[in-house]
């Protein structure tokens, strides 16, 4: 079951969209307090999806959005009485994927949810590349020629599915770093080469001339499939 976590000071509307929610067969986890959820950033990090109000007792959900985007690219909808362009602007900028203002229209933010949400029943999980096939829930490539499996971590599945999106063109290392590492972490470039350089070891058949895994020099990488 996948789960949505609310942060609303508001007991009526948290308890609104409690109820509704579950109505669309989602688990729900609420927390009324901006601090309560900085220090259950677990909870939210691990949820499919989180709703931030903004005005929140002790942190607000700008500075809860700030701390979710350092460790995890959860889809994050702001709802919120703050609703000028200043606000709207500001959320989107520190990484809220949707910003409702409030008074809000549930149907409409029930249709903002599923937008964000990938549909999991229907998707295949399966990636291949060359003679290879990744799953993208278990984190496995298998190998249709010599019947192993290797694991892959979460990043490098998060990264190939980064190259898979923008397939046949240059994906810069910003853009790698802003996706996976979040905009307060600075990993070296030599990080995202070392990824490089497992890939084509683990996809290419030979690595020192990749056919999949391009570098750009001094712009960035190219995943041709
Ligand atoms: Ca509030």
């Amino acid at each position: 079951m996948r789960r949505i976590t609310i942060v609303e000071d508001e007991l009526s509307i948290a308890e609104m969209l409690r109820l509704n929610l579950e109505l669309e067969s989602f688990e729900v986890s609420v927390f009324h307090n901006g601090g309560e959820a900085i220090r259950n950033l677990e909870t939210l990090t691990s949820s499919d999806l989180v709703i931030l109000d903004v005005m929140l007792p002790e942190k607000t959900g700008f500075e809860i959005l700030t701390e979710i985007r350092k460790i995890s690219q959860v889809p994050a909808i702001i709802l919120s009485a703050k609703g000028s362009t200043h606000d709207r602007i500001h959320g989107l900028k520190l990484g809220a994927n949707d910003y409702l203002p409030k008074p809000f229209d549930l149907e409409e933010l029930l249709l903002r949810i599923h937008n964000l949400l990938p549909d999991k029943e229907t998707k295949n999980p399966n990636m291949s590349i060359g003679s290879k096939t990744v799953n993208i829930e278990t984190f496995e490539v298998t190998s249709l020629e010599s019947n192993t499996v290797e694991e892959l971590s979460k990043r490098e599945i998060e990264l190939l599915q980064l190259f898979f999106e923008k397939s046949g063109q240059v994906v810069s290392r910003d853009e790698i770093l802003d996706r996976l590492w979040g905009k307060d972490v600075f990993p070296t470039s030599r990080t995202i080469d070392n990824y490089i350089l497992a890939f084509r070891k683990i996809f290419e058949k030979d690595p020192k001339n990749p056919v999949f895994f391009h570098s750009i020099r001094g712009v960035g990488y190219k995943f041709t499939p």
